[in-house]
């Protein structure tokens, strides 16, 4: 299984997933996986992907294949 994805017509890594989600470089990423949400600006299919933007903290991050919209379970 692939860990690349297309995400808004660019095929992205774990790692550039992480960074568009963090809008910052991040340190260690795991594999992409399927949200089991829909985007809830345009419905469209969400991925998940855990990472570490420092060394002292781990994230969950969520972000639309389709838009703009992302998150993460700090908000
Ligand atoms: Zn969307």
């Amino acid at each position: 299984m692939s860990d690349n994805r297309v995400v808004q017509g660019r095929m992205v890594t774990g790692r550039k997933l992480a960074e568009l989600i963090e809008d910052d470089s991040v340190m260690e990423t795991e594999a992409i996986q399927d949200a089991d949400r829909d985007c809830p600006d345009c419905g469209g299919n969400v991925l998940e992907v855990g990472y570490m933007p420092s060394v002292t903290e781990f994230v969950t991050g969520w972000k639309c294949q389709d838009c703009d919209w992302s998150e993460t379970d700090r908000d």
